[in-house]
């Protein structure tokens, strides 16, 4: 092919978005002659590399866009550290049926026992298998909402928590929420109701979300609709954290002893 017409032919597929293709076009035209290919095992050879690409590209946009904190992965959850974590009651959950379903899932449990890890791994999975999923804490959820009064803003911050197959709202308990906060939280959860998912995470029980959220009436409707369709985990235990610390300060004190 003439220099003119490769660069053309180049141009062309990056109009159409074909970057991938645009790429590995001279080196795989190369690999077809060489080879013997057909036209079309070449056509599937490009399509599938672009395919390919774009799929992985969607992966971490989607887990760019879902803004964790920290990136966990299911597979490095240590169940030997927690005997009260139901294994099976979780790969269940990690099939992402839930999803699909517009169920709920709590973790509840003191600090440091995995809850963020968790919502976080599952959070992971999703964007991987295509869901769109967003992370807040439930104190910087009331925080946007609450500014977004200011800006007339509401309406469209609302739908963003409201839109994501999954969202995810981490950290409930540990600070006292405003009554306006737990409107926001009543508005965020009554509109997701069967509709779509929330992972949620608390270090307290069900029976202190009144004292949590100012308002015994507010926290039993909020429970109400988040419980309806839900899986609930009780995790019990030590914190990881401070385990793994101890085991580095008793390898500390053993190598100062030799
Ligand atoms: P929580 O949200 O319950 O306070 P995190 O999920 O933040 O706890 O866990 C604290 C740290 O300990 C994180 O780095 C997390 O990856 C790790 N961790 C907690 N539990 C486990 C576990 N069972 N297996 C592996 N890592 C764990
Ligand atoms: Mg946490």
């Amino acid at each position: 092919m003439a220099t003119e017409g490769y660069e053309k032919l180049v141009k062309d597929l990056k109009k159409l978005r074909l970057g991938c293709i645009a790429e590995m076009l001279d080196s795989y035209a190369k690999q077809a002659v060489s080879s013997n290919m057909t036209y079309l095992d070449f056509l599937e050879l490009l399509v599938t590399e672009e395919v390919r690409y774009k799929e992985l590209r969607g992966v971490e946009n989607r887990i760019r866009g879902s803004r964790f904190p920290v990136i966990k992965s299911l597979n490095d959850f240590d169940y030997s550290h927690n005997g009260s974590m139901n294994k099976r009651k979780l790969e269940e959950i990690s099939n992402l049926r839930f999803i699909d379903n517009k169920e709920n899932v709590m973790f509840l449990g003191p600090p440091g026992v995995g809850k963020t890890h968790l919502a976080v791994g599952l959070g992971v999975k999703a964007c991987e298998t295509g869901y769109k999923v967003l992370f807040t804490t439930l104190n910087d959820m009331v925080c946007v909402l609450m500014s977004s009064m200011a800006d007339n803003s509401l309406t469209s911050k609302l739908r963003m928590y409201v839109l994501p197959s999954l969202l995810i709202i981490d950290e409930v308990g540990y600070l006292p929420v405003s009554k306006e906060g737990a409107n926001f939280l009543f508005q965020v959860v009554s509109k997701r109701y069967e509709t779509g998912s929330i992972i949620l995470t608390s270090n307290k029980s069900f029976s202190e979300w009144g004292e949590v959220l100012g308002d015994n009436v507010i926290a039993s409707a909020i429970l109400d609709r988040l419980l309806h369709h839900s899986t609930v985990f009780n995790i019990k235990g030590d914190s990881y954290r401070l385990r793994e610390k101890r085991k580095e300060l008793v390898k500390e004190e053993k190598k100062e002893d030799n």
